[in-house]
């Protein structure tokens, strides 16, 4: 079973993707947790390279580019041989953030970038999408307060690039509500990862 998670920044996805993965394993699934961009070792070269904070010259098409070579690479190595073991699969990111970030937000279109996807994964879709819907002006808060969090190149972007991103996953939650799983994330952090929990417990056992 392949599980995306999916949001703007500050929502918590990585955190309560964590959580899962801790009470999936505890039940004894046999559960892989990763990442986008990145999660296998070529991959999360290619990670480096587009969110270094120096790059501020990477064109929006050489971003969507790379996003989608470290996406095949990981599919490749990780999320394929996993499932193909009968595995399940936690992903951090996949196909709707590139819709999202490099196709609306960054305009350089969401069918191209679909498209482009669609080469790279060979049509590929996640059996559920856990969607976490933040306020950005609540999500960069959050963000704020968490020193711990590396730097990245997105960082400098604007209110109004956010509020985009989270426009574009509200759209594509509308296109598709059988995949994608809208899940309040301005909730406390129980609260968020319970609902997150009955939406995958159900997933699994279906
Ligand atoms: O998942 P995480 O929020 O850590 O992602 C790292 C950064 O990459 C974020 O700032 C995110 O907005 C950005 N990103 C992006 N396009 C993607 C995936 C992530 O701009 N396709
Ligand atoms: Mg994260």
């Amino acid at each position: 079973t392949f599980i995306t998670f999916e949001g703007g920044e500050g929502a918590g996805k990585t955190t309560v993707l964590k959580e899962l993965h801790k009470k999936l394993a505890e039940k004894g699934y046999d559960v892989l947790a990763t990442r986008e961009p990145g999660g296998s070792h070529i991959a999360e070269k290619i990670r480096d390279i587009i969110l270094d904070p120096e790059h501020t010259a990477m064109d929006a098409r050489t971003e969507a580019l790379l996003y989608a070579a470290s996406r095949r690479q990981h599919l490749m190595e990780k999320v394929v041989p996993h499932l193909a073991r009968g595995g399940i699969i936690l992903c951090d990111r996949f196909v709707d953030s590139s819709l999202v970030y490099q196709g609306f937000a960054r305009k350089i279109g969401v069918e191209a970038v679909r498209e482009l996807n669609e080469f790279a994964t060979g049509g590929m879709k996640p059996d559920v999408t856990l969607y976490f819907d933040i306020d950005p002006v609540q999500g960069l808060h959050r963000i704020k307060e968490n020193k711990g969090r590396e730097i990245n190149r997105l960082d400098k972007e604007s209110l109004e690039f956010h509020q985009a991103v989270r426009d574009m996953y509200l759209q594509l939650q509308e296109r598709e509500p059988e995949r994608i799983k809208k899940i309040d994330a301005g909730r406390s952090l129980p609260e968020v990862t319970d609902a997150a929990w009955k939406v995958l417990s159900q997933k699994i056992q279906s």
